[in-house]
Order: C-alpha cells, then sequence, then structure tokens
C-alpha cells in the first residue's frame, strides 16, 4: 500500500492529527483507527505494526484510511478524555447519544459532535465513505462487533482466541463509533480491546498475538467485500 497524507485535524490544544489515506481510491474505504482514548498504548501499538506492515505490503491495494491517533491531547497526557475532558467514544452523533454520564470518565460532552478531534473524524468519514471500520482499543481481550462483520471478528478470534461479542455485554456505549457509524453510514465497526500491558505481557507480545489474524484479515475476501 502506498500511502498520500491527508491534512490533519486539530485537537483541542491545536495539536495536528495526523492521517493518511492509500493512494488507491473508491467509493468505500477500510478506516483504520487508534488512540481515541489516549491511555490505551496497546491499541496504539498495534495500530502502528499493522500500518507498518501494510505499508511494504503490495498485496494490499484496498482503499484505506488511516488515522494513528485521533485523541492525539490524551496520548501525551495520559488520559482516556481529550483536552476538555470529553471521551470521544461517547461524544458522536448517534441516536443513543446522551448528555448522561455513568461515570466522569464517560464525559460525553456539552452536545454530540462537540470535539474538535471529532469533528475532523467526521469530516474525513463524509469525503471517503467508510466500508468497515476497525477501531483499536484496550481493556479487556475482546472482539467486538457493530453491524454485520461478524466474519472479520471471527478469522481474529481463529488465531487470538480472544472473545467475539456483539456488543459490550452489560457495557452500553452510546454516542460511541459502534453506535454512530453503522446507523450514519452502513459501515460496520469492529472495537478492537487489545490486552493490557503487564509484567508478564509486554507491547510487543501484543501484536504478535494478533498479528497473523491482522494479516488474515487484511489480505482476505472477507475485508474486500465491505468495500
Ligand atoms: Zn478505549
Amino acid at each position: 500500500m502506498n500511502i498520500v497524507d491527508l491534512k490533519p485535524g486539530h485537537s483541542v490544544e491545536g495539536d495536528d492529527i495526523a492521517a493518511f489515506r492509500s493512494e488507491t481510491k473508491g467509493q468505500k474505504y477500510v478506516y483504520l483507527l487508534a488512540g481515541v482514548h489516549g491511555d490505551e498504548v496497546e491499541g496504539v501499538y498495534v495500530l502502528q505494526q499493522l500500518v507498518d506492515w501494510l505499508k511494504d505490503n503490495d498485496d494490499y491495494q484496498l482503499p484505506t484510511i488511516v488515522v494513528p491517533i485521533l485523541n492525539v491531547d490524551g496520548y501525551r497526557a495520559g488520559t482516556r478524555v481529550n483536552a476538555h475532558g470529553v471521551d470521544l467514544n461517547r461524544n458522536l452523533p448517534s441516536t443513543s447519544w446522551t448528555d448522561e454520564a455513568r461515570e466522569p470518565k464517560y464525559n460525553p460532552g456539552a452536545k454530540a459532535l462537540s470535539e474538535p478531534e471529532n469533528i475532523f473524524l467526521e469530516k474525513l468519514f463524509s469525503k471517503f465513505t467508510p466500508g468497515i471500520i476497525l477501531t483499536m482499543h484496550s481493556w479487556k481481550p475482546m472482539v467486538n462487533y457493530n453491524g454485520p462483520c461478524k466474519d472479520i471478528a471471527e478469522i481474529l478470534h481463529k488465531h487470538n482466541n480472544y472473545e467475539v461479542c456483539d456488543d459490550i455485554q452489560g457495557h452500553p456505549t452510546p454516542g460511541s463509533l459502534g453506535d454512530y457509524a453503522p446507523e450514519k453510514y452502513s459501515s460496520p465497526v469492529l472495537t478492537f480491546e487489545c490486552p493490557i500491558i503487564s509484567e508478564t505481557k509486554a507491547l510487543k507480545d501484543i501484536w504478535e498475538e494478533s498479528e497473523a489474524g491482522f494479516k488474515e484479515v487484511m489480505l482476505s475476501e472477507n475485508i474486500k467485500a465491505y468495500i
């Protein structure tokens, strides 16, 4: 995949939010996204490894948009939320959006789409229509899918044995990407939850656990079917 830089977005604190696309354009795009929650370094690392591999791989030519770290301020500060204290994965304008937060860390913002990071993401979506979105997080190892992309989740599961679920059980996510993109763009969302780094598990181990699964997914006929 050869890449072209896109005009960066800007965070609350004015930092660039880098984004790029494949040279190949299309009607719809595979989105690869990480760092929505700034303290989830595992997901950022996994995406970086995956994208490095894609850049060296001529067999992968699907129209693709990459946002390596959406919440750049939170990533720098080591916080889940952005510099306004908002959870970007509760701030998208889905019909489920609510101004009530179960806990402060789920602060949805004063209104849906109030945050510059999400406005940037939405701008990308409206210009480059998503066909499927892979978004990397970290929590407990899990492959969660919203919309009909169970086949992709199962390919990953086959390699890493992470639990596959169609919503995060008992864990409603109003204003999340998983609620928003299927509704607005008919684009399924695969939310990949990495395990958390520990004494026995380094970032490299977390990538290696899922490396074969991601490589199979990206070169599969399954992923092509979404574009
Ligand atoms: Zn997260």
